[in-house]
């Protein structure tokens, strides 16, 4: 069934360009065509999101100690507006975060920004009750002091945990509780299945009568006529050379954003970053967990350890050591003459999947000792599936930087970068209203529809009318989640969800 838009034909005479088809430029194109713009995504790989992974939707950013109180408050609106519009993305499991005693901070010292964060979605929740995507308000988080796990660890552990506390109980029985400071913080962090949210943007698009997408189409120049301002695009598919005119072009091609503003000579700074996380299998181990973060020092040994939860045993783990998540010089600027950073030989052809097997090897072995040395238990586990990798890039010059959005230094034009998938909603939301005020697109829906803030404004907050998402069945989805799971070579379990039920 193709999906007819109902909105406004007089949209339909903006042709606009969309370059790359990850999270950022997807988003984009799902909510023009909601709108009924012409949309044209050109996507150089095979299908859609398929460049660096994401599992954790930073609903109020506490995986980072380091950014600001407004970061994380951002952070939790936009994932909340993330969570409305791929609903079916969405894994419903809570995070544990715990501080190691090997670590200098200690857990009081978010328990105050916790606290701003659960009545920022408490206002949230009051002025949308759709916004309850988190569960309750009151229960954004919960802390464990040492007797409350100890008390937990007697219990036997559901299959299927519903309950803040039925959440802690695996933990609570398998964890060195003498490696760790108290309290435990249990937070309604979510996680987001990059193959279902791979699956549900894909089959969206491909039944939008305004969207084009064309993949295995890579753009090779982008020219501005000087009189009438629209772009002309070349690209490459199948060898074959292809032409396109568009009004308006958005730029979403991720870490090599530099290589389109290059083509148009604009020089913004800009890092990008190379990183990888890896997937294990703990066999011995059935029933569904949190995801737990384990706090610590970027860049150092102790570099904080992130192991996340998928069904029937997989585990993927980050820990922000050099020996696992980080490499050597995998961090790299823009320079002078160039608006792409140059990573190096050796991390592109890792970009495009040349991996040596034994840096796989060795590099998940690190990974599963990290876990395993808070989780003595996890050292059954073993290498799971290929590592799940890419670069990201960071606009301007600030490495913390969390929460990124869209710019527009040219006419016509727009670029979009953003660090974390949660931000996409908001640059097509900013996209759009750009498009408004220079009178390119009418009746628009950001201020009009369902916001789920209290600005209808805030870029942050304003909701789709999200239907399109909501009209994909559950075997669609996951039929198309497998599918692409399979393609990339991981085992098919990673596009199921740990709490398919929950909400
Ligand atoms: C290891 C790791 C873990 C991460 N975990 C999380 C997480 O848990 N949660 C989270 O929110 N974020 C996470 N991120 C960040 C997240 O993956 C990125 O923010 C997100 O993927 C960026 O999306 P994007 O659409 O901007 O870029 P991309 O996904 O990189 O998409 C850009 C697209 O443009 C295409 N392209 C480039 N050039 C051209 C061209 N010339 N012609 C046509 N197409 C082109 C590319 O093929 C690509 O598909 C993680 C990143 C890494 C590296």
């Amino acid at each position: 069934m193709l999906y007819q838009n109902s909105k406004s034909s007089e949209n339909s005479n903006v042709r606009i360009g969309i370059i790359g088809g990850g999270v950022g430029g997807a988003t984009i194109a799902l909510r023009l065509s909601e709108q009924g713009v012409n949309v044209i995504l050109l996507e150089k790989e095979t299908s859609l999101i398929n460049g660096p992974p994401m599992c954790h939707l930073h609903a109020g950013g506490n995986l980072y100690r380091e950014i600001s109180d407004q970061q994380c408050i951002d952070l939790l609106k936009q994932s909340i507006s993330t969570a409305r519009l791929y609903r079916d993305a969405i894994d419903y499991r809570p995070t544990i975060v715990a501080v190691p005693l090997h670590d200098n901070g200690h857990p009081s010292d978010v328990i105050a920004r916790l606290t701003t964060l659960q009545q920022e979605y408490a206002k949230l929740v009051e002025a949308d009750p759709l916004n309850q995507v988190l569960g309750p308000a009151e229960k954004y988080f919960t802390l464990y002091e040492r007797q409350d796990i100890e008390r937990l660890a007697q219990l036997v552990a559901p299959k299927q945990p519903e309950t803040c506390d039925e959440w802690m109980i695996s933990f609570a029985k398998s964890a060195d509780l003498n490696q760790l400071k108290f309290p435990l913080i249990l937070v309604q962090e979510f996680g987001i299945n990059v193959f279902r949210l791979a699956a549900i943007a894909s089959l969206t698009l491909e039944k939008s009568e305004s969207c084009s997408l064309l993949t295995n189409t890579q753009v090779t120049s982008v020219i501005q006529n000087k009189t009438s301002n629209k772009w002309t695009i070349e690209a490459k598919c199948q060898e074959e050379k292809q032409t396109f005119e568009v009004d308006y072009l958005i730029n979403a091609c991720g870490f090599q954003t530099g290589t389109i503003d290059n083509m148009i000579g604009l020089l913004p700074k800009r890092m990008v970053e190379f990183k990888a996380a890896y997937v294990s299998y703990w066999p011995s181990e059935k029933n569904n967990w949190p995801e737990i973060i384990f706090y610590g020092e970027r860049g150092t040994k102790n570099g904080m350890t992130q192991l996340t939860p998928y069904p029937n045993g997989y585990f993927q783990i980050h820990a922000m050591t050099p020996e696992v998540t980080l490499f050597e010089d995998g961090l790299v600027s823009s320079e002078l003459e160039s608006a792409q950073p140059q990573l190096d030989k050796k991390y592109l052809a890792k970009v495009n999947n040349q991996w040596d097997p034994q840096v796989v090897k060795t590099r998940t072995a690190k990974a599963i000792d990290k876990v395993t040395g808070f989780i003595p238990s996890f050292g059954n586990a073993t290498l799971g599936g290929p590592p799940m990798f890419g670069a990201q890039q960071i606009p301007g010059a600030d490495a913390t930087l969390r929460v990124a959005n869209v710019s527009f230094e040219y006419d016509n034009y727009a670029r979009c970068e953003i660090v974390k998938a949660s931000s996409a909603l908001p640059a097509a939301n900013t996209i759009i209203k750009n498009l408004v005020e220079h009178g390119m697109l009418f009746n628009n829906s950001t201020s009009d529809s369902n916001t789920s803030g209290s600005n209808a404004s805030d870029t942050h907050t304003s909701q789709t009318s999200v239907s399109i998402t909501y009209s994909l069945t559950e075997l669609e989805i996951s039929q198309r989640a497998e599918q692409l799971a399979l393609e990339r070579n991981f085992p098919k379990d990673l596009a199921g969800r740990t709490n398919p039920n929950f909400i």
